[in-house]
């Protein structure tokens, strides 16, 4: 079958990518090169995360000022609740609004990792701050207050690892869409039918903005299996099996790994789903092919 033929109007589906703001100079320059290869490709927008606790304030501003000003295209900041009070993170907000952001994600935030292995990636052990905002829907709630940002939060298609059932987390995840949001993005997940699922039981809930599919690239097969591990992202049999034996062989790794990438954007787009959302990991090669195969390019259009 034709790969492209599922694509009838290119310019009917929209990506956004996802970038951390770099450490070091090295890093910065090697953001840089992932940017300037999938800027032209024109996102509907461009976000920078925020690390744990606020550890990355100030780099997380300048990357997305930095972004927004060089490339022309809106960029995101992302925003976490932990560690501070309402009134900081209110300021923090403030400072983006007179610098021109208008989209914050606004998101919870996991605790930080202690010596005892608590905390860290997945959120378990959060204990909200005294005087801050204690849940994504509160600073959606208040960020709306400091202005009328374009405000996106995340979803689990696996439900949150803290959430007592699907139920209770697709509730808060209502809240959140109540509260201003006006779109959801997911979690990482490798089943796409568990996806749509979601999406679907959202809809039935009521929850009407764009559910937007995180994809994941995989460019280290045993560090996402251990982060899915600790975010409740199930890991297939099958996929477990296809990266088997290429630990030393970065290469063909790469090429198993787009595979397994387009095959999921693929299923996601022929049923229906309009909206990409990259976490690039600052890297551009595997999105642009992901992007170019789903007909998303700077220049060339695919012929229906
Ligand atoms: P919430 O929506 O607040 O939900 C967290 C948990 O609390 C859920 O289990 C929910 O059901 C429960 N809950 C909600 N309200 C209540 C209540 N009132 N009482 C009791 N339980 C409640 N983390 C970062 O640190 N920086 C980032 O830049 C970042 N970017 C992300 C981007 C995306 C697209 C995604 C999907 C995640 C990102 N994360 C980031 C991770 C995120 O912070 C964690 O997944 C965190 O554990 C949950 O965040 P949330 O915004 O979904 O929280």
């Amino acid at each position: 079958t034709d790969p492209t033929a599922l694509v009838t109007t290119p310019s009917g589906l929209s990506v956004s990518f996802e970038f951390s703001p770099p450490k070091t100079e090295k890093a910065h320059e090697n953001l840089w090169a992932a940017i300037h290869r999938l800027a032209p490709l024109k996102p509907s927008f461009m976000s920078v995360t925020y690390g744990a606790g606020g550890t990355t304030r100030e780099r997380t501003h300048a990357t997305v000022t930095e972004i927004q000003a060089k490339t022309g295209i809106p960029a995101a900041a992302h925003l976490t609740c932990v560690g501070s009070t309402r009134e900081e993170i209110d300021e923090i907000a403030r400072t983006y609004w007179d610098a021109g952001i208008r989209h914050i994600v606004a998101l919870r935030g996991d605790p930080p990792l202690k010596a005892d292995g608590t905390g860290g990636l997945g959120g378990l052990g959060y204990e909200p701050h005294p005087g801050g905002y204690a849940y994504a829907a509160d600073l959606v709630e208040g960020l709306k207050r400091v202005a009328d940002f374009e405000v996106s939060v995340a979803c689990f298609p696996e439900i949150h690892p803290e959430a007592p059932s699907a139920d209770i987390d697709l509730d808060n995840l209502k809240r959140k869409v109540d509260a201003g949001a006006s779109r959801a993005i997911s979690q990482f997940f490798f089943d796409p039918a568990v996806f749509l699922r979601f999406r679907d039981k959202a809809a039935d809930r009521g929850i009407d903005v764009p559910m937007v599919p995180g994809i994941m690239p995989i460019l280290n097969f045993t560090k996402t299996a251990e982060m899915g591990r600790k975010c409740n992202t199930y890991i297939p049999r099958w996929m477990t099996n296809l990266f088997e034996g290429l630990d030393d062989s970065p290469e063909t790794r790469h090429l198993v790994a787009a595979t397994v990438a387009i095959e999921q954007c693929r299923y996601l787009a022929k049923h229906g789903v309009k909206d990409f959302h990259f976490y690039t990991m600052n890297k551009a090669d595997l999105t642009v092919a992901l992007c170019h195969m789903l007909g998303v390019r700077a220049k060339a259009k695919v012929v229906a």
